[in-house]
């Protein structure tokens, strides 16, 4: 497995690979098996699969975990090449933003940004779609898979692919979690013991509801019965539009805070 960190060393290297189907699983490290289901599909589709791992300052904001976000380079390195991906790109801040972060951006369809995790993190989506733009640019992958754990953002680049005319197949992946349910992320890192438990509610409120809802209650009252505290949202959505919905088809959507830590889960009914 090649590791490049450099723009220049990448595109050289893609010279050679002109007739192969390349796929990019675009992720910020701190591998789980949730990125690596993404290259095992990636593997099932595509001749050649590149991994990216870049932490990207620009979906911060200034309050956010940029700093303490974990950083497991050589573990990452080796579960990719367990996973037989082909290639990791793993480029420093300064290769990717050379001149800084004041820089050209795209703006994600306000329609699908402006609710969910786009009102608490009003940086979020345009600094995806810009750092996702970048690497489709240097990469030129055929397709790219990515998770419906962070189902809004798979959206919003589907739209930014159909709005922008890229030629680029997109797969989505479900949902990977753990034995007890909870969707794996980076960020259960931060999780202590006693907070890893409280974290299960939002799995497990996600799952009461599907049931009460597919036994005919109301999602709205669903929703207000189940609401927690700690949720910064809970909401039944369209799974197209994004608009707030009490009819079929819906996916509840949860984020909820865990001590300091955001973390985010949703389901299909
Ligand atoms: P991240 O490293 O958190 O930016 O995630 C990189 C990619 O992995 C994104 O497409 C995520 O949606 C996907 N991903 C992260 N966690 C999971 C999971 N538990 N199941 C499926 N996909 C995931």
């Amino acid at each position: 497995m090649l590791h490049l960190k450099t723009v220049k060393t990448i595109k050289s290297e893609l010279l050679n690979l002109k007739d192969k189907k390349i796929a990019l699983i675009a992720t910020m490290g701190a591998l789980h098996q949730g990125h690596l289901a993404l290259i095992k599909k990636a593997k099932q589709i595509a001749d050649f699969v590149i991994v990216s791992i870049f932490i990207n300052p620009l979906q911060f904001s200034p309050n956010e975990d940029l700093n303490k976000y974990p950083k497991t380079l050589e573990n990452d390195l080796e579960l990719c090449a367990k996973e037989k991906a082909n290639l990791v790109f793993s480029p420093s801040a300064e290769e990717i933003y050379p001149q800084g972060q004041n820089i050209t951006k795209i703006i994600a369809d306000s329609k699908l940004s402006n609710c969910l995790c786009g009102i608490s993190r009003p940086q979020l989506f345009n600094g995806v779609l810009t750092i996702v733009l970048k690497l489709f640019n240097i990469i030129k992958p055929d397709i790219a898979c990515f998770g419906e754990k962070d189902y809004q953002q798979l959206l919003i680049i589907k739209k930014m692919i159909f709005d922008l005319n890229l030629d680029i197949e997109i797969y989505p992946v479900e949902i990977i979690r753990d034995l007890d349910g909870l969707a794996l992320s980076s960020r259960n890192k931060y999780l202590t013991k006693e907070q890893r438990l409280e974290a299960l509610k939002i799995p497990k409120t996600l799952l009461t509801a599907k049931d009460l809802i597919q036994k005919g209650q109301n999602p709205e009252e669903v929703i207000k019965n189940l609401w927690d505290p700690c949720f910064e949202y809970f909401e039944a959505r369209n799974p197209e539009t994004l608009k707030k919905t009490n009819d079929f088809p819906l996916r509840l959507f949860i984020c909820g805070h865990i001590g300091n830590t955001r973390l985010i889960d949703n389901v299909e009914i």
